[in-house]
């Protein structure tokens, strides 16, 4: 047998591999109290894991907000960044969309898209899986932004202006991201003049976690949690601000002046 006469059979053989693997391939569903899972075959050895971390982000929302999930809600566990594009394209009507590396999971109203969080090593450029903590608040993270979505006029979070600061802040803030680290961060930037001088710029650049999160907590301290949990029904900047009777200037003017003050820890 010549070198050339070989190739089909092995191009044969790996198309009848894909297949095979494809056919292996299969979403299964289990029903829980207040939510339901969905994950592929590969990641049945997984889900144990996976449910113990969900568990424990609703335990840790519902205890920040006092108040339990008004609605079921649907977590889908995407064995590869493929199938969680492709989810995505789908939700959001964009379907050239490709997702950036540091991308792993969303989280709306009814339901948490991620990727099966045993291959974030491998699917991502930030996250690893073996950082418990991180895993988990990357997990309760999510959850925030499906407990805020079933109180949000815009579930789904399609049809906000100017709010990104504040629905990226409270999930970075409620689900313990804004920790020392972050805030130590943030107060060397605010020191150093290097902070953004509006709203609409917290969600921006590497700081985005720290400068929207730290953003949440000062509204926290200064207003109280029943304050923050009356702004989850908003879904625009100026509804937010007038119900915290505050303008964007002196609100920016005194969570400065809070991440300097507090040098210690916040
Ligand atoms: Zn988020």
């Amino acid at each position: 047998m010549s070198k050339n006469s070989r190739i089909p059979f092995i191009v044969c053989s790996l198309v009848l591999f894909s297949s095979w693997v494809q056919a292996e391939s299969k979403w299964i569903t289990e029903t829980h109290k207040i939510y339901s899972i969905h994950y592929d075959s590969v990641d049945k050895q997984n889900v144990k894991e996976y449910k113990a971390f969900i568990d424990s982000g609703i335990l840790t929302v519902q205890a920040f907000f006092g108040g339990s999930f008004k609605s079921r809600f649907e977590v889908n566990i995407h064995p590869n960044r493929k199938s969680l594009d492709t989810q995505w394209q789908t939700d959001w009507k964009m379907p050239d969309f490709k997702s950036e590396c540091w991308m792993v999971a969303s989280g709306v109203a009814g339901k948490l898209d991620m990727i099966s969080p045993k291959r974030w090593d491998t699917e991502s450029c930030e996250h690893k899986y073996a950082d418990k903590i991180k895993t988990q608040q990357l997990i309760t993270h999510e959850l925030v932004h499906a407990y805020h979505g079933q109180f949000n006029a815009s579930p789904d979070f399609s049809d906000v202006t100017g709010i990104d600061w504040f629905v990226e802040g409270l999930a970075t803030y409620a689900s313990g991201q804004s920790d020392s680290a972050s805030l130590a961060e943030v107060r060397k930037a605010v020191s150093e003049n290097k902070f953004p001088a509006e709203l609409d710029k917290f969600w921006t650049g590497k700081l985005r976690y720290g400068f929207s999160g730290s953003m949440v907590l000062f509204i926290d301290k200064k207003f109280g949690r029943a304050k923050i949990i009356e702004l989850l029904k908003f879904n625009n900047k100026k509804d937010l601000l007038a119900a915290l009777s505050i303008s964007e200037e002196e609100l920016l003017n005194e969570w400065k002046e809070y991440i300097s003050r507090h040098t210690v820890s916040l």
